[in-house]
C-alpha cells in the first residue's frame, strides 16, 4: 500500500479522521463523537466496507482504541497501511508558529501555554496529539495550525489600537483562523486562473459555520477578518462577527449581564441564529421564502457585512485577480454569493447568473468570461492541505 498520512481532527467530544495516500485519495475516514457522553458514536468507512457503532466513549484515548478497531474491521489494516505520519489540526498556534511543526515535548508544552488564547479548541487537540504520540509511537507526529497560514499579516493589520501592554501580556492581537483552508483554496485558484501563486491577489471568503474572509497577496495573508478569536468579523451561523466592544459593558450596566454571559451569547446565541432563529442557511432560506421578515433580514446583514468586506479587502489588495467562496455557504449557495457582489460591477465584480447557478461540485468560475476579476467556487479540503503538510513537514524531519 502506498505511503499514507493519518489526519486527525479532536474536538472536545470527537474526532474526525482521514487516512489519505501520497495521490490525495482517501482510504478512511471517520468520525467517533459523543466522547465523554452516556451514548458514544463511532462511523467509519474504509476499504473492506463501513462500521457503525453505538457505544459509551469516555475520552480520547478509548476514542482512538476504537477506531483503531474500525481499521482493521473495515479496512485497511493500519499496520500495513505505509503510515508515514499522523497530521494533526491545532486550531491555535499564537504567535509561535508560523508554519507546521513536527511534533515533540517541547511543541506539546508550547501548544499548552497558548490554551488561554483558545480555551476551548487547544485541549482537546492536545489530548488527541497526546494519545496519537503514544498510540502511533513510531510515525512523526506534525501540528498542523488554523492561524498559521495569517502570520505572514503585517503589523499594522494584526495589531489593534489598545493599550500596548495588552499584547505584550495577554496575546491581544489579531490571529485569524481557517488558515489551512484558505492554504488550499488559494493554490488550487492560482491553478485554476493559469497564474503563477506569487503573482495572485485574491479574496477568500470561507463561509461555513464559521465564516471569515481573507486577503492574500502572492501566497500570503495580508488580512482577516477573524481576529484573537474567530468571534469576529462577518455574520456566522451563531457567532454575531463585527459589533460595538462597548456592548458588552453597556448589558453590564444596563442589564446586569456579566462580560462571560455576553461573550457566551454572542458566540452561540447571535448571528443568523438570532435574526432567523435558525442557524443553518438552508432553514434560513426556507423562512425567507416563507415569508419570515426575521429572516429576510438575516440574509441582507450577512450579505451586507460580506460586500463590506470584499470592499475593504479590495482597497488593502489594491488589484484583485479573483474572489474565491469555499466551505458549505460559499459552495452552495448561489443566492448569497450574488447578493455579496451586487452592485460591485464598477470594481470590475461580476456574477453571471447561468454559471452562479450550476449545481457543480468541481472548481469553477462563475463570472461572465471577459470579467476584470474572476470569481471562483472551489470546494475546500482541509483535511488534504494537512495531509500534504504533514508529509512535507515529516519527510524533512
Ligand atoms: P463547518 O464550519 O462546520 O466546517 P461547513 O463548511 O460544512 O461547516 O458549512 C456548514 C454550513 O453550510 C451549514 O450550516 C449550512 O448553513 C451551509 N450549507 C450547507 N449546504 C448548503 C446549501 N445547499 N445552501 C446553503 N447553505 C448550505
Amino acid at each position: 500500500m502506498a505511503d499514507t498520512v493519518l489526519v486527525l481532527n479532536c474536538g472536545s467530544s470527537s474526532i474526525k479522521y482521514q487516512l489519505i495516500d501520497d495521490t490525495g485519495s482517501v482510504l478512511a475516514r471517520g468520525l467517533a463523537e459523543r466522547i465523554g457522553e452516556a451514548s458514544g458514536q463511532l462511523s467509519h468507512a474504509g476499504t473492506g466496507g463501513e462500521v457503525e457503532r453505538s457505544e459509551p466513549i469516555p475520552d480520547h484515548e478509548s476514542g482512538l482504541q476504537a477506531i483503531l478497531g474500525a481499521f482493521d474491521e473495515a479496512g485497511p489494516h493500519l499496520a500495513d497501511a505505509g503510515l508515514v505520519a499522523v497530521g494533526h489540526r491545532v486550531v491555535h498556534g499564537g504567535d509561535r508558529f508560523a508554519d507546521p511543526v513536527l511534533i515533540d515535548d517541547e511543541v506539546v508544552e508550547t501548544i499548552r501555554r497558548l490554551v488561554p488564547l483558545a480555551p476551548l479548541h487547544n485541549p482537546a487537540n492536545l489530548d488527541g496529539i497526546e494519545v496519537a504520540r503514544r498510540i502511533f509511537s513510531a510515525v512523526p507526529h506534525v501540528a498542523v495550525f488554523d492561524t498559521a497560514f495569517h502570520q505572514t499579516m503585517p503589523e499594522h493589520a494584526y495589531t489593534y489600537a489598545v493599550p500596548r501592554q495588552w499584547q505584550r501580556d495577554y496575546g491581544v492581537r489579531r490571529y485569524g483562523f481557517h488558515g489551512t483552508s484558505v492554504a488550499y483554496v488559494a493554490q488550487e485558484a492560482a491553478r485554476l486562473l493559469g497564474r503563477e501563486p506569487t503573482d495572485t491577489n485574491l479574496i477568500v471568503a470561507h463561509l461555513g459555520n464559521g465564516a471569515s474572509i481573507t486577503a492574500v497577496a502572492a501566497t500570503h495573508s495580508v488580512d482577516t477578518s477573524m481576529g484573537l478569536t474567530p468571534l469576529e468579523g462577518l455574520v456566522m451561523g451563531t457567532r454575531s462577527g463585527d459589533i460595538d466592544p462597548a456592548i458588552t459593558a453597556h448589558l453590564g450596566r444596563l442589564a446586569g449581564v456579566s462580560a462571560e454571559l455576553v461573550d457566551e451569547a454572542l458566540n452561540r446565541k447571535s448571528g443568523l441564529l438570532a435574526l432567523a432563529g435558525a442557524n443553518d442557511m438552508r432553514e434560513v432560506h426556507r423562512r425567507a421564502e416563507s415569508g419570515d421578515s426575521g429572516a429576510s433580514l438575516a440574509l441582507d446583514v450577512y450579505c451586507y457585512r460580506l460586500r463590506k468586506y470584499v470592499g475593504a479587502y479590495y482597497a488593502v489588495l489594491g488589484r484583485v485577480d479573483a474572489i474565491v467562496f469555499t466551505a458549505g455557504v460559499g459552495e452552495n449557495d448561489a443566492d448569497v454569493r450574488a447578493r455579496s457582489l451586487d452592485g460591485l460591477q464598477r470594481l470590475g465584480i461580476e456574477v453571471d447568473s447561468a454559471r452562479n447557478a450550476a449545481a457543480d461540485r468541481e472548481p469553477r468560475f462563475i463570472s461572465p468570461a471577459d470579467a476584470d476579476v474572476a470569481v471562483l467556487v472551489i470546494p475546500t479540503n482541509e483535511e488534504l492541505e494537512i495531509a500534504r503538510e504533514a508529509r512535507t513537514v515529516a519527510a524533512r524531519g
